[in-house]
């Protein structure tokens, strides 16, 4: 039995002097894989590093829309250079937040726009995040005609879940689908098993029964099994499945 935590960020100071004993523990609990997400360019040069270090480990460069107001357009050309790294599988995070808006909306599409460009140059995927930004993020997508990648920690209806799947995309969900207060089985049950990752987002969002702990990759298998419930299928059925499809999709062999 094999999982692939397909959004994690082992750069995360809350990992400092920890990556072998998070890895370790991660392995431990089956996780194979790992897909650690760059923030911003001196964190993706970070990610670059960490994934030569361990085998399993592989990373997304990129620019987070939080982070774009700090941003210039020489950081494109920097991600540029480090995509030639073989551990670099994807171009990201990436996206819209117009939820926390820590970032002008302006300089979130500039950035979004020239990372779908640059994803499409290099023929990489994107690891994709929006909130509260659906309708801005499909019109970008639909402008650049590019639909390679994953909408990590899934937040949006099922109509943008139906038009993201119908166009290639993969949806990606998070240990929020293990909290009480979770509403959106009935969509996850709608979307075909194809299509769909799991992730830790670690160190955030611990699944039940460890939050309020820091989320780390060795976490994931509650994620799996809470989807294993909603798709009523067995855990390894989607550690099977969820493994594959990352693996199609990051280009792991
Ligand atoms: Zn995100
Ligand atoms: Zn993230």
């Amino acid at each position: 039995m094999e999982l692939f935590d397909s959004h994690c960020h082992l750069t995360d100071p809350a990992y400092k002097n920890r990556h072998e004993e998070i890895i370790t523990r991660a392995q431990a609990n089956n996780v194979k894989y790992f897909l650690t997400v760059g923030l911003n360019v001196t964190d993706s040069k970070l990610a670059v590093k960490t994934a030569e270090n361990f085998s399993g480990v592989f990373c997304s460069i990129g620019i987070h829309p939080h982070d774009t107001d700090n941003a210039t357009e020489n950081d494109i050309k920097e991600l540029e250079k480090l995509a030639c790294h073989k551990k670099v599988k994807a171009i990201g995070e990436t996206g819209l937040d117009f939820y926390r808006n820590y970032s002008t909306h302006q300089n979130q599409e500039k950035f979004f726009n020239l990372q779908i460009e640059l994803a499409k140059q290099l023929d990489l995927p994107l690891v994709i995040h929006i909130r509260n930004a659906y309708l801005e993020a499909k019109s970008i997508l639909l402008k650049h005609q590019y639909f390679r990648g994953v909408i990590h920690c899934y937040s949006g209806d099922e109509s943008f879940a139906h038009w993201a799947i119908s166009q290639g995309f993969f949806i990606s969900f998070t240990g929020v689908i293990t909290y009480h207060n979770f509403r959106s089985q009935n969509l996850i049950k709608k979307i075909p098993k194809n299509h769909l990752l799991i992730e830790t987002d670690a160190p955030y969002l611990s699944p039940e029964p460890m939050r309020g702990k820091v989320n780390e990759p060795a976490f994931i298998k509650y994620t799996a099994y809470a989807l294993a419930k909603i798709k009523e299928t067995s855990y390894e059925d989607i550690c099977y499945f969820t493994t594959q499809n990352a693996l199609m999709l990051f280009n792991i062999s």
